[in-house]
């Protein structure tokens, strides 16, 4: 397979009259090289074609590199000139048509997994592969953890302090909402680093290629003491989580606060934060930094045994 190259690359933006936006998030990799070490991370080998969610496949790159290690790629992509240039592109180098689906949507609008496979008779996706754009990357890494329960795994390129976040624990100074948010779903790990230079066109940052692994959170909270959860419906776990996300987003709104003050507008008063987190047997004079993911669980479990 051909997988693209820089002249490939300029050859089809000028085809295709395309310019890349960066509100989109589009530069576009110029190096076989670095898209076929990312889809080795994701497609393992000796695995029979798994399906694969690339989330903005842009021109191709990635997507001849996954078709090549013999993938079924369900690529969900924004533009709609993009979208439509992509079984071609594939075609000329040398790919499988047949092996890949395009869905032209906004991936945070992406309902479920099963709505990617649709009328393919293609399992769902169990794993992401993609050259995320860089303004939404949490927002859409949350989004696919969300609707898409059998995604376990993600191999994904992100800015490189994107990634700072993702895998910072409490106490560190990337961490915040994104690093809690995520570590409520799994576990990121660095993989890689890959510089600006194999772009086009080039961003004012490096990259950095990591892997997030599901993990079920349900044991990790009943390790650490949340009580009650032993027998949850996934429903009540789905609260517990948009309540833990809240708690998070508030006390990270205003993160040089200690939570007494930056949880006082979600407890209704500083006092009552002062409760909530007292009862979480939580110190309501620290900081959200110093707090994990199951300690923004066990406040949201005390506010919703309080509000009923
Ligand atoms: N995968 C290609 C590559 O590696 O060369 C392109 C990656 S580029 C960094 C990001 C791509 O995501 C662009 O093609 C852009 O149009 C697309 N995109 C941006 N926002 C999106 C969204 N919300 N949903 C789906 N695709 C999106």
């Amino acid at each position: 397979m051909n997988l693209l190259g820089t002249r490939d690359i300029r050859q089809l933006c000028g085809e295709l009259g395309i310019r890349p936006s960066k509100k989109r998030g589009q530069n576009f990799v110029t190096d076989p090289g670095t898209v076929r070490r990312i889809a080795a991370l994701g497609v393992v080998e000796g695995e029979e074609s798994p399906t694969v969610l690339e989330i903005g496949p842009g021109l191709g790159s990635l997507t001849l590199a996954l078709l090549e290690r013999g993938a079924k790629v369900a690529a969900v992509e924004i533009d709609r000139l993009l979208a439509q240039s992509l079984p071609e592109t594939v075609r000329a180098h040398g790919g499988n048509v047949e092996s890949l689906r395009v869905i032209q949507q906004d991936a945070l609008q992406t309902a479920s997994g099963a709505q990617l496979v649709e009328g393919t008779g293609w399992e769902e996706p169990r794993l992401l592969v993609a050259n995320l754009p860089y303004n939404v990357a949490t927002p859409l890494l949350l989004h696919a953890l969300e609707v898409m329960p059998k995604l376990r795994r993600a191999v994904v390129m992100v800015q490189a302090e994107v990634a700072d976040r993702w895998v910072a624990k409490a106490t560190d100074e990337a961490y915040g909402a994104p690093s809690a948010k995520l570590a409520w779903w799994g576990r990121a790990q660095r993989a890689f680093a890959v510089s600006r230079q194999v772009f086009i066109p080039v961003p004012n940052v490096d990259s950095t290629v990591l892997e997030f692994e599901r993990e079920d959170i349900l044991d990790r909270l009943i390790q650490n003491g949340l009580s009650g959860l032993e027998d949850a419906s996934k429903g009540q776990v789905e609260r517990l989580r948009q309540e833990t996300f809240d708690v998070i987003a508030q006390a990270f709104g205003q993160r040089r606060k200690t939570l007494r003050q930056a949880l006082a507008l979600y407890a209704g008063s500083p006092n009552e934060a002062a409760s909530l987190v007292e009862k979480a047997g939580l110190d309501p004079s620290l900081r959200a930094e110093r707090l994990e993911v199951v300690d923004f669980a066990k406040i949201a479990g005390v506010k919703m045994n309080r509000d009923g």
